[in-house]
């Protein structure tokens, strides 16, 4: 469907994180004919989202430069910026090459990129961003209309839905009292509340993935030089990522097997195999790269949930390994005995005599419940991708129960068809809905990577452009 109105098709990006912002840049780049575009973002700055919007230095990306670019034809092109800034200035260029840089580094390279791709747009092809969020969304025969929190109403040809992750909340806490008392942080990007527990004596750290590592890392930062326990559903964190070159076809000249049994069976044959002549397991998880989309989209619905079930944790260390600096931080924390890691999974919290948290868990294997004190407790379990059963959004709950939108395979985000639409509840593609990152967990197995998200902007852009008839640019004008 085109413009409802006499006026140039209108595009309303909802969310302005990388996946929102990146569209935004393609659609600017690309498009060679009047389009009004609409970023519509509760932040004062698109591009940063949650990844990318920490000031503090030491969270960093987790990985080398080199791996982080917007434009997938261009992939030097983050390292080519990074190298026309004053912290790298005089640096060879294989040293930036493989630096990882702090994340709200990687966010201003993406805001300067949307920037320079409105200086450049075609003209008639507009941008806006409007601080709001979006509380409602519903399809008309005249388009979309989108109600704001500010009490605004958006009339579009298209939305597009980049709400990225959200974070996982366990109901600890349900008074909320640990909370209000500041012993219970359920958001670690809360900074004020991480501040208000750097003079305990032992904090009880909820889950082991990289949002553990960033908690830790801030903690230190703070001046907090008591003892952290984590508990972790399978005891593991994030290990030390390296960067050999991949290995060669790592499944044989055949490609991957069809059953997760038999991968995951053959990954750990090659993987001690690798070890056993002295190289680096870490040789196989880029080998894998250009396996998994395939593999995945293949792959039969109970291996699926199989795999979310028993593989996810041990895969995500496999892939999402820490930067050396925050590996090393929390190797020097267990070696000196402030930090110990234990698998089990947290039951309940209540308050305790003298200001302290009694914290209930069960160690995993084991049925009796243990119990220990400590000064506070951190959620630090990252995000949760049941939109359908856990987003409490009033957006998400409005398109799910307007039937605008239906739960992706597994359970796991919105379901979509093969050119990012929307599938909606009675199973029918969206002709003015589509869909962007982490909200596609279950239907791509690791949506959110920054060459992932590159990817289905691209896919995205010119499926847009086709259908709102906007002439698009040759690909090798689209990047000055
Ligand atoms: C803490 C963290 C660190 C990460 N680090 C890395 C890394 O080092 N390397 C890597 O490859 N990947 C990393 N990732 C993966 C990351 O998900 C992607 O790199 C990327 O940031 C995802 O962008 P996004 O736009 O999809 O989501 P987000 O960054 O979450 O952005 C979504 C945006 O949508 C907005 N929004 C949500 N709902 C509404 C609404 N109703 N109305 C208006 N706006 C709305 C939010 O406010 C937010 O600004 C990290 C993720 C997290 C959470």
């Amino acid at each position: 469907m085109v413009a409802h109105h006499g006026g140039p098709p209108e595009i309303v990006i909802v969310g302005g994180g990388l996946s929102g912002t990146a569209l935004a840049i393609k659609l600017l780049r690309e498009a060679r004919q009047a389009l009004a575009i609409r970023l519509v973002d509760p932040s004062a700055q698109p591009g940063r989202g949650l990844a990318y919007s920490t000031q503090e230095p030491g969270h960093l990306v987790n990985g080398p430069a080199l791996i982080f670019t917007l434009y997938p034809d261009q992939p030097e092109h983050f390292v080519d910026w990074l190298t026309t800034q004053p912290e790298f200035a005089g640096q060879p260029r294989d040293a930036v090459a493989q630096a990882y840089v702090p994340r709200w580094r990687f966010g201003d390279y993406v805001s300067e990129q949307l920037w320079q791709a409105q200086q450049q747009a075609a003209p008639g092809v507009t941008f806006e961003h409007v601080q709001a969020r979006v509380e409602d969304l519903d399809v008309s025969s005249s388009g979309i209309a989108l109600a704001l929190d500010a009490g605004r109403v958006l009339l579009a040809d298209h939305a597009v839905l980049a709400l990225g992750v959200f974070q996982s909340r366990p109901r600890f806490d349900s008074s909320g009292q640990l909370t209000q008392t500041g012993r219970y942080v359920a958001n670690i990007w809360d900074c004020s509340r991480l501040a208000a527990l750097v003079d305990a004596d032992e904090l009880v750290l909820v889950g082991g993935s990289l949002t553990m590592i960033d908690t830790v890392v801030s903690l230190e930062k703070l001046g907090y030089r008591g003892t952290y326990k984590v508990l972790a559903r399978h005891g593991l964190t994030p290990v030390e990522r390296r960067n050999p070159a991949p290995t060669e076809e790592p499944f044989g000249s055949v490609g991957p097997p069809h059953t997760l049994r038999q991968v995951v069976r053959e990954l750990r044959e090659k993987a001690r195999a690798i070890i056993s002549l002295g190289g680096d397991w870490q040789a196989l998880p880029g080998a894998l790269k250009p396996y998994l989309a395939d593999w995945w989209r293949n792959a039969a619905l109970t291996d699926r949930q199989r795999f979310f079930r028993h593989v996810r944790p041990h895969w995500d260390v496999f892939l999402h390994r820490a930067p050396p600096v925050s590996a090393a931080l929390v190797t020097a924390l267990r070696a000196s005995g402030r930090l110990s890691i234990e698998a089990a999974i947290v039951t309940g919290l209540a308050e305790a005599p003298a200001g302290r948290v009694s914290v209930r868990y069960r160690p995993r294997g084991s049925e009796e419940e243990c119990t220990i004190l400590a000064r506070g407790v951190v959620n630090c379990t990252g995000p949760d991708y049941r939109w359908h059963a856990g987003c409490e959004q009033p957006l998400v709950h409005n398109l799910f129960s307007r039937g605008l939108v239906q739960a992706g395979p597994v359970g796991l985000g919105i379901a979509v068809d093969p050119s990012l639409a929307a599938v909606a509840a009675n199973g029918v593609a969206s002709l003015h809905i589509s869909v962007l990152g982490a909200a596609l967990r279950g239907t791509i197995v690791e949506p959110g990577t920054v060459v992932e998200i590159a990817n289905q902007t691209s896919t995205l852009s010119s499926r847009l452009l086709a259908v709102l008839r906007v002439t698009q640019a040759p690909a090798a004008l689209q990047v000055s």
